[in-house]
């Protein structure tokens, strides 16, 4: 069957077949281009499919989370004219308690994936305006917990959820299913079926 890629997508499908691999089963690494250095000319063109996609959504502010999925959500604000950003900020569960007595913060517990521990996501309550309409983007989705931290946030500061826009889903874990099954628009630039050996299998219809 033949698919049409848009250019980003097709662009970071390449990087993704050219740069990315795996390690044991299931964590996936694009340090090349999303993680540790930036390919800015790619979330640029990433950015901009966001907006293509979610542009009648009326998007007045990002979400992201620290730290690798500020870069791309910087890149979709400009696309989308410069809105905001901001990007919750995550700490040691530890630190529950004393967050919570201040009382200043947003806060939502999230399993971390690829560290294996809680954390506690803050975001402090003034950065949130009641009524806004957030796009929420991430670097990954695996199982789905940062996102559905960032959706719990949300909740919390009446905001609405005008979607969620992720660069790589690891389709072989739950998260994308979950949230689409919640009636959330997730769009995934692109999903991983499985890695093979160390490769990547990249999804053919996204
Ligand atoms: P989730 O909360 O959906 O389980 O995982 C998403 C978060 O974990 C993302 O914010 C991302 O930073 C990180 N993450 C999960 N899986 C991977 C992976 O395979 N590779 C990389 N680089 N990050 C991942």
């Amino acid at each position: 069957m033949f698919v049409f890629l848009e250019d980003c997508v097709k662009e970071l499908h390449d990087a993704i077949m050219a740069d990315g691999y795996g390690i044991g089963s299931d964590i996936v690494k694009v340090d090349m281009f999303l993680n540790h250095r930036l390919d800015t000319k790619l979330l640029n063109a990433m950015g901009r499919e966001f907006y293509n996609y979610f542009k009648s959504k009326n998007v007045d502010t990002i979400l992201t989370i620290e730290a690798s999925g500020i870069a791309l959500a910087i890149a979709t604000a400009t696309a989308f004219g410069e809105i905001p950003v901001v990007f919750a900020k995550k700490h040691p569960h530890e630190e529950l308690d004393k967050i919570k007595e201040k009382g200043e913060d947003y806060t939502a517990s999230v399993y971390s994936f690829t560290h294996k521990n809680n954390n506690v996501i803050t975001v402090k309550k003034r950065y949130l305006e009641k009524g806004s309409n957030v796009l929420v983007i991430d670097d990954f989705l695996a199982n789905g917990e940062a996102a559905e931290g960032m959706i719990n946030i949300l909740k919390q500061a009446e905001c609405k959820v005008a979607g969620i826009g992720i660069g790589v889903e690891k389709g072989f874990q739950p998260g994308g299913k979950h949230l689409r099954n919640f009636g959330y628009d997730v769009k995934s630039l692109a999903i991983i079926d499985a890695i093979d050996n160390g490769n990547l299998v990249l999804a053919n219809d996204n």
